[in-house]
C-alpha cells in the first residue's frame, strides 16, 4: 500500500486531499492507496473573507466550518493532538504527531501554511489589532463601529504575508467605510509599508497609488518598524521616525509552521523550498521527489493566496497520480496568480467595485478596470470557496 500524508488541512490540504480521493478512488477502494490528512484544528477558516467581515460586509458564519464536512469519505483525517505534526523526518519519511505517535509515508504533501509572530515586534502585543485572524477581525469590527475621530495607522511589518494585496484593499475599503459613517473628515488614514511599493506587480502598484491619492489616504514606503510604544501611541521606525496613531491595525510578521522550523527543513523563515515548476522539495542539493509543497507553506516568490494554491493543487494532484498510478503526465505550475482587488466597499453610499488581476511567471501586463461586476463576482468567488475545497472546481 502507498501512503500519502498531507500535513495541514485548511484550504490547500483539503483541496489536494479531495482531488486525490476522487482521482485515486479505485486504488483507495482496493486498499492500494491511503490518503491521510493531519491538522491541529478541526475547523477551517476562509481568510479571504476577513476584510469584508471587519467592515460588516460579510457574515463570519460563511468563513468557518467543520473540515470533516468538506472531506471526501475516502480520506482518513486526524485532528487535535493526533493531527498536530511536531516533527518531519524527510530522510526516514516519518511524521511525529503531538500525541507521540508516528506516521510513515510514501508521499508527503506539505500544506502547513503560515504562522503569525506578532511577539517579534517589540511592544506590539500590548496594542495588537489585526484583521488577519477571525478573532481580530471581529474585535476590529466593534472598534471601528465606534471610531469617530483621530488617526488610523495600518502597519505592514514585513513580507512575505498572506495576500500581499490585502493592506492596499483594506486601506481603500477603510476609506469608504469611514465616509459611509460620515466621519472620514475627522479621521486620517495612513498606511506604513516596509517595501518601496504597494505591490510587486507594477500595474497594481501604479493604480493603487492613484486610488489612495484620490481619496487622501496617506502612505509611507520603506518603513521598517523597530518598536511600538503603546503608552505614547507611536510606531517607531529603525531610522527613528515616529508615527502617532489613535488606532493601530497591524499585519503581523509571518513564519512557516513551527514544526517545519523545528524540523530544520525550511528556509530561515520556516517556509519550505521547492522547485518553482514541479513543487517538489528542493533545498540546496537536497532533493525529495516524493515530497510536494503547496500554498502558503512554500518559499516560492509567488503570492501567498488561495488562488495560487488552487492552481498548484492540480499540479500536485496530477503529479502524484502520475507517480503512484503511472497515469497521465507530469505537469508544471507556471506561476498563475489571481489577487482579488476590492477597490470600493459596497455601502449605503458606495457602489462596491473590484478588479481581478491575473499574472504568471511570464505574463505581468495587467489591464486595470475595476467594476461593479467585479465586486459581485469576487463575493460569489469567496462564498463558493468551500465548493472549491471539496474539489469541485
Ligand atoms: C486578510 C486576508 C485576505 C486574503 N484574501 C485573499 C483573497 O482575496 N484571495 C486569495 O486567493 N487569498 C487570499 N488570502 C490568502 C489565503 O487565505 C491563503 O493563501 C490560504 O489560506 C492558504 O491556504 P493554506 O492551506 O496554504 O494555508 P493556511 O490557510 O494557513 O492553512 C494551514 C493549515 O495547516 C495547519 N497546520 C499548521 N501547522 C501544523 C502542524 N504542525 N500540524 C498540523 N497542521 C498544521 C493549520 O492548522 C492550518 O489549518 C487572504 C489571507 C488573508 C489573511
Amino acid at each position: 500500500m502507498k501512503r500519502i500524508a498531507i500535513m495541514g488541512g485548511n484550504f490547500s490540504g483539503i483541496v489536494v486531499a479531495n482531488k486525490l480521493a476522487k482521482r485515486l478512488r479505485w486504488s483507495v477502494a482496493k486498499g492500494d492507496v491511503e490518503i491521510a490528512l493531519f491538522d491541529r484544528s478541526p475547523k477551517y477558516l476562509i481568510h479571504a473573507m476577513l476584510p469584508l467581515i471587519t467592515f460588516g460586509s460579510m457574515s463570519e458564519r460563511y468563513a468557518v466550518g467543520d473540515k470533516a464536512e468538506l472531506l471526501d469519505s475516502r480520506i482518513k483525517y486526524f485532528f487535535g493532538k493526533s493531527g498536530e505534526v511536531v516533527n518531519v523526518d524527510l530522510a526516514n519519511r516519518t511524521l511525529t504527531l503531538a500525541d507521540g505517535s508516528k506516521y510513515s509515508y510514501d508521499y508527503l504533501v506539505i500544506a502547513s501554511g503560515a504562522d503569525y509572530v506578532p511577539e517579534e515586534v517589540p511592544g506590539l502585543l500590548k496594542d495588537y489589532h489585526t484583521y488577519y485572524t477571525l478573532e481580530g477581525a471581529l474585535e476590529l469590527r466593534n472598534i471601528l463601529q465606534g471610531f469617530n475621530k483621530g488617526t488610523i495607522v495600518e502597519l505592514f511589518v514585513e513580507p512575505p504575508i498572506k495576500c500581499p494585496i490585502a493592506p492596499l484593499k483594506f486601506g481603500l475599503m477603510l476609506d469608504d467605510y469611514l465616509r459611509d459613517r460620515g466621519v472620514r473628515g475627522n479621521v486620517d488614514v495612513m498606511l506604513l509599508y516596509p517595501t518601496d511599493h504597494l505591490h510587486a506587480q507594477p500595474e497594481v502598484n501604479k493604480l493603487g497609488k492613484i486610488l489612495l491619492e484620490e481619496r487622501g489616504v496617506k502612505y509611507i514606503f520603506n518603513f521598517s518598524v523597530s518598536e511600538i510604544r503603546p503608552e505614547e501611541k507611536v510606531v517607531i521606525s529603525d531610522k527613528g521616525e515616529k508615527i502617532k496613531y489613535d488606532l493601530l491595525i497591524t499585519i503581523p510578521p509571518h513564519r512557516g509552521a513551527k514544526a517545519i522550523r523545528d524540523s530544520g527543513i525550511g528556509d530561515p523563515y520556516g517556509f519550505v523550498p521547492c522547485d518553482r515548476y514541479t513543487l517538489q522539495y528542493r533545498k540546496g542539493k537536497t532533493k525529495y521527489d516524493e515530497v510536494y509543497v503547496i500554498g502558503d507553506a512554500t518559499a516560492l516568490e509567488v503570492a501567498k493566496a488561495a488562488s495560487v494554491a488552487h492552481y498548484q493543487s492540480d499540479v500536485v494532484v496530477e503529479n502524484l497520480v502520475h507517480d503512484i498510478a503511472g497515469e497521465g503526465s507530469q505537469v508544471r505550475y507556471k506561476g498563475e496568480t489571481i489577487c482579488p482587488m476590492l477597490t470600493d466597499l459596497y455601502t449605503q453610499h458606495g457602489r462596491g467595485r473590484a478588479w481581478l488581476p491575473w499574472w504568471d511567471y511570464k505574463v505581468n501586463e495587467l489591464t486595470f478596470i475595476t467594476t461593479r461586476f467585479g465586486w459581485w463576482f469576487i463575493r460569489a468567488f469567496y462564498l463558493s470557496l468551500p465548493l472549491t475545497m471539496r474539489g469541485l472546481a
